[in-house]
């Protein structure tokens, strides 16, 4: 069972490399940021998996109470 401070790994794709990897969610914006500094010259290119980007900003929403 996992405890309640292990975080999910988020899905990040990258359609223009055609790669996908699963990262911390602590680290997801820090692991898009250097991809697409490294890989993209700065230009987005990998970006959190679209679904899963919904499904966590509901999750956030709840978590700040904005659902309420
Ligand atoms: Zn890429």
């Amino acid at each position: 069972m996992p405890t309640d401070d292990e975080l999910p790994e988020i899905p990040v794709i990258c359609e223009d490399c055609d790669t996908r990897t699963a990262v911390p969610f602590s680290e997801v914006e820090d692991a898009v940021t250097r991809h697409n500094e490294q890989l993209h010259d700065g230009e987005p290119g990998a970006e959190v998996d679209p679904e899963v980007l919904d499904q966590l900003n509901d999750l956030v929403a709840e978590d700040m109470g904005l659902l309420d």
